[in-house]
């Protein structure tokens, strides 16, 4: 496996790469759990060559938020996409991607207005501006991102097309632990107690699409489902419980089709999100 640090050795590499077939990215922060293996064991079933990035980047960290604190073990995460069949890895540092005189983002529009876009202002500016950088480093054929991430993954979607690059979007389902928590480099933040409670995100998702199936309509009354389970955890600190249309997060004033639920909280000082894709049952005649 080889390892860069650089844009050139990058391009070098996958010029070479690229004559043989398909090339698949895996963006990440770093600090690999089974999600971040999942999505790399995917691209690996379906590419000739598989680049994963692993950059803890700046520009999508709030000012009061966990960037100088964020885990990072690069030693093992090496070890890890090694493990996984990953062909390079892209580690670039903060000068690599931002040298000095910077000054181009990439800004998504209305789909970032709501729930994370909303709770992180500039968040995904500093998403799609990396993200663009990536694919145009690397070039892809195909990339790879979790579900976990909903609005991400409908961001870049939007980006891709939006601006016609010539790759393709594929997204992986949510990696839970056995008791649902969804998998999250942040879930090293919680202290015994705090795991214990962040399980209610996922609770609340599943009794909010049992309602649905139950034949539940209204979407007020679901976000009132998760978030009233959400708050009777004294540990979790809602952010939003909110349900949405797809495919690309409409307002609802009933639920049909296929919807959203989508949760954020904050427990102890990790800030979880999760989220769920239901099927509405068509109306009985
Ligand atoms: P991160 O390192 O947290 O930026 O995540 C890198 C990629 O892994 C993103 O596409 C995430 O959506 C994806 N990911 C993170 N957690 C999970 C999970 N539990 N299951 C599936 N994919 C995940």
């Amino acid at each position: 496996m080889r390892v860069c640090h650089t844009v050139r050795e990058v391009r070098d590499f996958v010029r070479a790469a690229r004559a043989e077939g398909l090339v698949g990215l895996v963006p990440t922060m770093g600090y690999f759990h089974d999600g971040h293996l999942a999505l790399m064991h995917r691209a690996r079933s379906e590419c000739r060559t598989v680049v994963v990035s692993i950059y803890v980047n700046p520009l999508q960290f709030g000012p009061r938020e966990d960037f100088r604190s964020y885990p990072r073990d690069p030693e093992r995460d090496l070890r890890l996409a090694e493990g996984a069949g990953v062909d390079m890895v892209f580690m670039p540092d903060d000068g690599e991607m931002y040298p000095p005189g910077y000054a181009t983002y990439v800004e998504v529009e209305g789909l970032t207005d709501k729930l994370c876009g909303r709770s992180r202002p500039g968040h995904f500016r500093g998403v799609a501006t990396v993200v663009t950088k990536l694919f145009n480093i690397v070039r892809p054929d195909r990339a790879y991102f979790g579900e976990k991430d909903f609005q991400q993954a409908l961001v870049i979607r939007r980006l891709a097309a939006d601006l016609n690059l010539d790759l393709e979007i594929i997204t992986v389902p949510t990696v839970r632990e056995p008791d649902g928590l969804a998998m999250s480099s942040r879930n090293v933040y919680l202290s015994p107690a705090e795991r214990e409670a962040a399980t209610v995100l996922y609770r609340s998702l599943v009794k909010a699409r049992d309602a649905i199936l139950a034949g539940e309509r209204t979407p007020e009354r679901v976000r009132h489902i998760l978030a009233a389970t959400i708050a009777a955890e004294p540990l979790a600190d809602l952010d939003y419980a909110e349900v949405y249309g797809l495919p690309w997060l409409a307002g609802l004033d009933r639920l049909e089709g296929e919807v959203l639920l989508a949760v954020a909280a904050r427990v102890g000082r990790a800030r979880l999100i999760d989220n769920l894709v239901v099927k509405v049952p068509p109306a009985e005649e």
